[in-house]
């Protein structure tokens, strides 16, 4: 499975590919958005109850030349959700963009900025890390909303949105999902290249996200021993295929194409997104002060060790509570 050849795939996510977050309300337009930067209809986009996404999802492509992976993501901060089930899709959210994010999407409507949206940045900070806010920008849905109105201009009317923008270091862009125009695409691709560079030209990450990334290459190593001899068959026909050089070609193309099976496969199946979830409300001063010792662990969020959970998991107890003590800036 390894060799020079394939240094490139092993253990983490594709080299060069943008992990794109999207997390808004219900509603705002946050699956309409990712089809519009894929350029395809990956996700469902509706309004209708029956559709609405209720777990994360991932899709893949290549963007005017660039590998963008999108996870999209169900209303992750709407109130009418249980912790548990919450946690359970913040946790499916960080495995799918392991080792870490590129850029946190905010995607807000256009027309229907709300006090809850006001606080959604600092949600982001509670729930995946201080230090997020570097790497998050706003999405406006609905861009044909604004008519003449320029963006700054609508904008500069709302002291909220301003504050909002100024948390995101006035990083923001104008999608409307109705045209297909795959200008306004690479605009944003483009800012959030320029955003990677100003974080040092990386993704984020976190405690959290590297103990996924952990937890999604062991499955990955354990799916591809799985599949080693299916492989192996597999390799032996096309060998009675083909002469040597096309055979070497042929081989590279089915490795890889194993390694990113077992990669899509073990990013939504590992330890970290199984290990079970024993919610409990921590103050968010003994979070901070790292009850487990979440080296980095972001606020509120606690992470502990749970009882008997598989192999050793040191992922089990999640907590979150987003306390107005944990006020983040
Ligand atoms: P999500 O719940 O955040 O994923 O929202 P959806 O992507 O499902 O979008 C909700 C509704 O808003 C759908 O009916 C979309 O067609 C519509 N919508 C999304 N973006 C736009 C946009 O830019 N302009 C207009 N006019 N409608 C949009
Ligand atoms: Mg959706």
């Amino acid at each position: 499975m390894s060799g020079p050849h394939y240094q490139g795939f092993e253990g983490a996510a594709i080299p060069n590919e943008r992990r794109i977050v999207l997390v808004g309300k219900t509603g705002v337009g946050k699956s309409a958005a990712g089809n519009t930067i894929l350029g395809r209809e990956a996700f469902e986009s509706d309004l209708s109850p029956s559709s609405l996404t209720s777990e994360c999802h991932k899709a893949k492509g290549v963007v005017g030349g660039r590998r963008v992976a999108v996870i999209d993501t169900p209303g992750l901060f709407d109130t009418n959700f249980t912790q548990e089930a919450v946690v359970k899709r913040i946790k499916m959210c960080i495995s799918l963009s392991a080792p870490g994010p590129h850029a946190f999407l905010v995607v807000l409507q256009l027309d229907r900025f709300t006090q809850e949206e006001q606080d959604t940045v600092k949600m982001i900070q509670t729930t995946f890390g201080e230090d997020a806010a570097k790497y998050t920008m706003v999405l406006f849905t609905h861009g044909d909303q604004l008519r003449n109105q320029t963006i700054e201009s609508f904008i500069s009317e709302s002291p909220e949105l301003l504050a909002l923008i100024q948390k995101c270091n006035h990083r923001y862009h104008v999608f409307n999902n109705e045209i297909k125009n795959p200008e306004q695409t690479g605009q944003l691709l483009d800012k959030i290249d320029k955003m990677t560079l100003a974080n040092g030209g990386s993704h984020y990450t976190n405690e959290m996200f590297l103990r996924a990334e952990v937890a999604i290459d062991k499955e990955k190593q354990r799916l591809l021993k799985e599949l080693e001899a299916k492989k192996q068959k597999e390799l032996e026909e096309l060998r009675s295929q083909y002469a040597e050089r096309p055979y070497r070609r042929e081989m590279k193309r089915v490795n890889r194409r194993y390694e990113h099976e077992a990669r899509a496969l073990a990013e939504k199946s590992n330890d970290f997104v199984a290990a079970p979830v024993i919610a409990v409300a921590t103050a968010c001063g003994a979070a901070v002060g790292g009850l487990i010792g979440v080296a980095g662990g972001p606020i509120g969020v606690v992470i502990g060790v749970a009882a008997g959970a598989a192999i050793g998991a040191t992922i089990g107890v999640i907590s979150l509570k987003v306390s107005d003590r944990c006020h983040v800036q």
